[in-house]
């Protein structure tokens, strides 16, 4: 299979406007669940770039639980990710829900995402994999890694060789947190597939005090990446801010993180 480490030796390195995702750089994802106001996220776009990171992520369509919350500024959510991306110089990731919007993505983002809820629209997955604009593609709610891998073949038997995997934690019998990272996939990913494996600690745990003990737990476990959910103001966010870290924290995280990096 084209995902197979058999079938690529050596491990995929995606470039993204000049960033590296995959090889022995770690790539550091950051921004609000949800992009909101333009101030807003011009401003963490500012402050997570201050603290090291190398893309932001922002959602202008939000695949929500219940059809009564948020559901995220659409088109013109990606307008303000592409004012923030001129002013810090950041390439942005944004989740796509449809692919009638495939022409607009194509156009505003620098990475596709594809959420977890989607990873088997095989529509979408055949749609995005039809160019070569880099994927970042989710793991399932309840996807075994097999499921996780095969979902990553559509998107490359199409053609599309710009695929990264995130682990982003999956469904278990504990209440206590949102979902349940599985770190054993990292390596699991590494040793099966020549792709990028990215890990977002924030949707895996649900909790903001989580996400620095399990972003450092990804790093040693062998991430190319993380995936994190920065807020300037968390109690008042439109979405997940029970999960993201203020930029202060996350400036902290970044200096450990880099130590463990170097570290392993
Ligand atoms: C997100 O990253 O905003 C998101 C909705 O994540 P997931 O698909 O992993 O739930
Ligand atoms: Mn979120």
């Amino acid at each position: 299979k084209l995902v197979s480490r058999e079938f690529k030796k050596d491990g995929t390195v995606i470039d993204v406007g000049g960033v590296k995702i995959g090889g022995n750089k770690l790539a550091i994802m950051a921004g609000p669940c949800a992009v909101e106001r333009l101030e807003l996220t011009v401003g963490i776009a500012h402050e997570v770039k201050a603290a090291g990171a190398s893309i932001l992520r922002g959602g202008a369509y939000k695949p929500r639980t219940s059809p009564y919350s948020f559901q995220g500024l659409g088109r013109e959510g990606l307008d303000y990710l592409i004012e923030a991306r001129k002013q810090t110089g950041l390439p942005v990731v944004s989740e796509i829900l449809d692919t009638r919007d495939i022409e607009l993505f194509l156009e505003k983002a620098d990475i596709i995402q594809i959420g977890a809820r989607n990873m088997q629209n095989f529509e979408l997955l055949k749609e995005v994999g039809a160019y070569d604009k880099p994927v970042l593609l989710k793991r399932g709610l309840s996807a075994t890694i097999k499921e996780f891998l095969l979902s990553a073949e559509y998107i490359m038997s199409r053609g599309n060789r710009n695929v990264m995997l995130c682990e982003r934690g999956i469904r278990t019998f504990e209440t206590q947190y949102r979902n349940t990272l599985d770190l054993a996939a990292i390596p699991t990913l590494k040793e099966l597939s020549h792709l990028p494996v990215i890990v977002d600690p924030s949707h895996a745990t649900g909790k903001w005090n989580l996400v620095a003990p399990m972003s450092k737990a990804a790093v040693a476990a062998g991430a190319d990446g993380i995936l994190i959910e920065v807020h300037s103001n968390p109690e008042c966010a439109l979405c997940d801010g029970e999960e993201s870290i203020k930029p202060t924290k996350f400036k902290e995280l970044m200096q450990d993180m880099r130590k463990i990096a170097v570290a392993v």
